[in-house]
């Protein structure tokens, strides 16, 4: 008989509520049965939904019907929860970041390592459509050779919810949303960063960094340009590539876009100049008709085995996780080299 999972949720707010509702929700062989939270509402809620409230974390772990536990909590008690539950013998996966500095995982990686548990981090946003629209384009050379990529997030509502606005719990837009798009960036281009410049805002006057800008060049060539801003009241195109061929936008998370591609067996017709504001212009005038064509994007991409599906085949032994740990260590060392950058104002030479 197959194996049923039993796994509790540490941290029952936002994205805890989201595992259980959503992502878990029809899971064949995963159930969730508990939870813990520190705030009483959050305890009461879990009841109210049919979830057993443990009085405590220990209490917790010491249930030895659990097989997974997952942390939800914020970003600064992922590492003493984590150690805790490896220890206690659970397999673990938790929300990203996983921690806020990198010689934080190692230790974690350590425990798992010596209690011989699994450690998975929940970047999930390798599995977004967008993102894999993008990989698509960028894997099948649909542009041609990409040369550069740009990567944005922008929203209007500033930094949203309380922790996220403080240091101490791992707040920040680097941390929170930086976190994913470096992930996927990383996870496309395959290739070793070699510099990093970066400049972090600050304009809502939070003690942590409402947005940030990152310039990454890698070294296949590739450059890449990844943005998080939360005071954008017009958003710029989700994805913007660049290949040898072409060009590739795509605009929003519906993966609305376009691909426009050199026409190389039609003959070359010159651009004739177009008065552009108070000159004239030959390099900046649209191609001739007969130029270029526009493509619809990649309707089919290339579909991964979901996360808690590839979670349960790491633990019993059937295939490598999809999101390796030493994928996510390098992450966080990126990471802290955008914060060196900004602060220095410098690029800053890596080996990554
Ligand atoms: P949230 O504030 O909505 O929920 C956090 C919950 O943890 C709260 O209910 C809080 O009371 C509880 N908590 C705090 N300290 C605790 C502790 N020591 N023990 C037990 N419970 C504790 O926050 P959120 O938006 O759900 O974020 C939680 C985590 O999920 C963060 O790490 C965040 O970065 C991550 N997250 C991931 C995604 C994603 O797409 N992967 C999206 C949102 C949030």
């Amino acid at each position: 008989m197959t194996k049923k999972y039993n796994l509790a949720i540490i941290g029952y707010g936002g994205m805890g509520g989201y595992h259980a509702h959503h992502i878990l929700k029809d899971h064949n062989r995963i159930q969730v049965t508990g939870t813990f939270d520190i705030l009483e509402e959050r305890q009461k809620a879990a009841e109210g939904e049919g979830y057993k409230a443990y009085e405590s974390l220990s209490a917790l772990l010491s249930d030895e019907t659990i097989d997974i536990v997952l942390i939800a909590t914020p970003n600064d008690v992922h590492k003493e929860i984590a150690i805790q539950a490896l220890r206690a013998k659970k397999h673990v996966v938790c929300e990203k970041p996983v921690t806020i500095f990198s010689n934080d995982f190692e230790e974690i990686l350590a425990v798992a390592n010596e209690t011989n548990r699994h450690f998975m981090v929940h970047q999930n946003r390798r599995w977004d459509e967008d993102f894999l629209t993008m990989k698509k384009i960028y894997d099948a050379n649909l542009i041609g050779d990409v040369f550069h990529i740009e990567s944005r997030v922008h929203g209007a509502n500033g930094i949203p919810g309380d922790w996220r606005h403080l240091k101490q719990y791992g707040g920040g837009m680097v941390l929170d949303w930086g976190v994913h798009l470096l992930d996927q960036i990383a996870f496309m281009v395959k290739s070793k960063i070699t510099s990093v410049y970066a400049n972090l805002s600050y304009i809502l006057g939070d003690e942590v960094d409402d947005g940030f800008q990152t310039i990454l060049t890698f070294e296949n060539g590739v450059t890449a340009l990844v943005e998080v801003g939360t005071t954008n009241f017009i958003q710029l195109p989700r994805w913007y590539a660049k290949g040898i061929e072409g060009t590739a936008v795509i605009n929003d998370w519906n993966i609305n876009g376009k691909l426009v591609k050199q026409n190389f067996d039609k003959e070359y017709a010159a651009p004739k100049p177009i008065k552009a504001g108070q000159g004239l212009t030959k390099t900046m005038a649209p191609p001739s008709e007969e130029a270029t064509t526009s493509y619809d994007l990649p309707k089919e991409v290339d579909h991964m085995e979901s996360f808690y599906d590839n979670f349960l085949s790491v633990v019993e032994g059937k295939s490598a996780p999809i999101v390796q740990n030493e994928e996510v260590l390098r992450i966080l060392k990126l990471m802290e080299t955008i914060f060196e950058s900004a602060k220095k104002n410098e690029v800053i030479k890596v080996s990554l």
